[in-house]
């Protein structure tokens, strides 16, 4: 039946499109480079299929890469379920409790978050991931996080076999180099085709590459687990982490308790994982804590926003920048400690006008303040631009042009 549902899936061609981007082609690549080079190690040279261990193992290998792949597939193209464009709560009143998506003209429902990748209001995100070229939300989080399990298990066999490989090779050629006869015990065969520098070298990229991803998406899946066992994202995470911040600041003696905490791992578990590999729930309403409401989550990421701006400092632009990653006549600081992320760098040009939120000593993060016209088309322009392109504005209009930015909301 899953199988089925997975093959309907692909009935989605325009999704193939996901897979032409370097994420997808470099995992598949990996995928496909330790898979095939395990069986072939396997086969040829460590444990030959005419015994009975060699055929579990050869089966086993097998399994562990249509099911790496199922999930990785599943994850890919299911996708994590996106809000209907234009979508409103039933209650009208509700509307107030949320935040409104401009790109999406629709309300952003409790959990769900706009992905600026997918261009989509995304169901219970956690994170877009460039690895699956999609994002990681409600309808996927089971496929994801039962992929980054399976690919470090399937990559520790195949880091087995790769070293034993080497292993019994090397130690088989010093053996008949020395002794001619040799007395150990192990089962010698005999190889189709000699162990050469070559596959030495295949076998030993192929053991680097697995561990690599061993130690990567296992320490990935030990984030997700944790996460899906408190009934959180990622990005929720974060978001109570400030909503402590925010409390502590401003000393207004709230608790913030997460809604979505069911209170038991394995309430918790339940609602991603399930046997048919739909979670529970239609991605818009949750089931939450007695002595929270649907929207407790909502007005806090509200309370958040609101303060963001009212600690936001206003910038002018003094020096044009035409938003390289690293620019060359910024100076060397700038240059060197330009902010790791996959964030855009924004275009500036003297007398401009920025709203930054955050920032680094030598870069900052912020918004353009646009004219009329393209805040009413849904433009917003934000990013990274370099610290000494800007100056801080002496008065503080913070305040006037948050409340006009309100009325546009409305
Ligand atoms: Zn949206
Ligand atoms: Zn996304």
């Amino acid at each position: 039946m899953n199988i089925l549902s997975a093959i309907i899936v692909f009935e989605n061609l325009h999704e193939v499109r996901r897979l032409c981007h370097w994420g997808p082609i470099i995992a598949l690549t990996v995928i496909a480079v330790c898979s095939s080079m395990a069986i072939l190690d396997s086969i040829i040279w460590y444990w030959p299929l005419d015994t009975t261990g060699g055929s579990i193992n050869f089966i086993m290998l097998i399994n562990w890469t249509v099911l790496i792949l199922y999930n990785y597939f599943n994850a890919m193209f299911v996708g994590p379920g996106y809000i209907p464009l234009g979508w409103k709560p039933e209650n009208q009143q509700d509307t107030m409790y949320l935040q409104f998506c401009r790109v999406c003209q629709g309300y952003k429902a409790p959990r769900s978050h706009h992905c600026r990748k997918c261009n989509r209001c995304v169901m219970k995100m956690d994170h877009h991931c460039p690895w699956i070229n999609n994002c990681c939300g409600h309808l996927n989080h089971a496929y994801f996080t039962t992929f980054l399990l399976l690919a470090p298990l399937g990559c520790t066999h195949a880091a087995f076999i790769f070293i034993m490989t080497m292993y019994t090779q090397l130690f088989s050629r010093l053996k008949t180099d020395y002794n001619r006869i040799s007395f150990a015990a192990r089962r010698i065969h005999h190889p189709i085709m000699p162990f050469s520098v070559a596959s030495f070298a295949a076998t030993l990229f192929a053991l680097g590459l697995a561990l690599g991803t061993t130690i990567a998406v296992g320490m990935l899946f030990f984030i997700q687990i944790k996460v899906i066992m408190r009934n959180k994202t990622s990005i929720e995470v974060w978001i109570e982490e400030k909503a402590k911040d925010r409390i502590q600041y401003y000393q207004t003696g709230e608790e913030f308790i997460f809604p979505y905490d069911l209170g038991s791992r394995w309430e918790n578990f339940k609602q991603v994982f399930t046997w048919s590999g739909t979670p529970e729930g239609d991605g818009i309403e949750w089931p939450v804590n007695e002595k929270c409401h649907q929207h407790t989550l909502t007005i806090e990421q509200l309370k958040q926003k609101a303060d963001k701006r009212v600690r936001s400092v206003q910038y002018r632009v003094v020096e044009n920048y035409n938003g390289a990653c690293c620019p060359l006549r910024k100076g060397f600081n700038t240059f060197l400690r330009t902010p790791c992320t996959e964030e855009p760098r924004i275009q500036l040009s003297k007398g401009e006008t920025i709203f930054a939120t955050r920032g680094t000593k030598w870069w900052m993060y912020g918004d353009k303040v646009l004219d009329e016209e393209q805040t009413k088309a849904a433009v917003r322009v934000r990013g990274w631009f370099p610290r000494r392109c800007v100056e801080k504005c002496l008065y503080d209009s913070a305040n006037n042009t948050s409340a006009s930015e309100e009325k546009k909301d409305k």
